[in-house]
């Protein structure tokens, strides 16, 4: 089994799949017409820890799973560095839909997609959210935020704290940024502790939806 392979697991919630399914078929913004897949994300319903990246690239595109190419075998040896599988957490992106010949996301189409992200993290209700990149960064957080400026700086508004990080395709192109990655990873593991020893093995979906929240408060 590679290190993508996801092992079987629950369904994820109904109202998930749901989500999922619109995400499929979406046809709100261009993106969808440069398709093949639409890539909604995986991993487990009520993941404490979930992912955000930019925008499914060509790989992603062809097997309509997030980050299965050289940044995604890079984004699981990072998990691994701090004793994380894939199929711990939550990854997507800020689209969905793969942008021709992977140029950045327009804001429109970051705009028009983040209903989906905003409802993933909402059903979701993950303790930490990390940030991949400037884009998912600023999408997340607001424009005043940047990979390089606050990196590795959690920042925690009622039960949610956003973690941004570079992306780990930046690694790929500058071999210093892996140390950095490595080293935010390990402040996200010191999140998780302090998380675990805060709420002991609280499945997020036991709680009551009144406790769950969505990240646009923090724009
Ligand atoms: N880069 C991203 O931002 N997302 C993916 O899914 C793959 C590469």
């Amino acid at each position: 089994m590679s290190n993508l392979d996801i092992p079987k697991r629950s369904p994820l919630s109904s109202e998930l799949q749901l989500i999922h399914s619109e995400i499929l078929e979406c046809t709100k913004c261009e993106l969808h017409k440069g398709r093949t897949k639409a890539v909604p994300g995986e991993g487990p319903d009520d993941a404490k820890i979930m992912f955000v990246g930019e925008g499914p690239g060509q790989n992603e595109d062809e097997q309509g799973r997030p980050f299965v190419g050289a940044a995604g075998k890079f984004l699981t040896e990072l998990l691994e560095s701090i004793g994380l599988k894939r199929s711990d957490v939550f990854i997507t992106n800020i689209v969905k839909c793969r942008p021709p010949n992977n140029r950045a996301p327009r804001k429109s189409e970051i705009e028009t997609c983040n209903q989906y992200l905003q409802s993933q993290i909402r059903l979701i209700n993950p303790r930490i959210v990390c940030a991949l990149g400037t884009p998912a960064i600023t999408t997340l957080m607001g424009e005043e935020y940047s990979a390089s400026r606050f990196h590795g700086k959690p920042l925690t508004k009622g039960k949610v704290t956003m973690l941004p990080m570079y992306h780990p395709a930046a690694a790929l192109y500058d071999a210093s940024l892996k140390e950095t990655l490595l080293h935010d990873f390990k402040i996200l593991k010191q999140l998780l502790e302090k998380e675990e020893t805060l709420n002991p093995s609280t499945p997020r979906s036991a709680e009551p939806s009144s406790a769950k929240q969505t990240l646009e408060k923090w724009v």
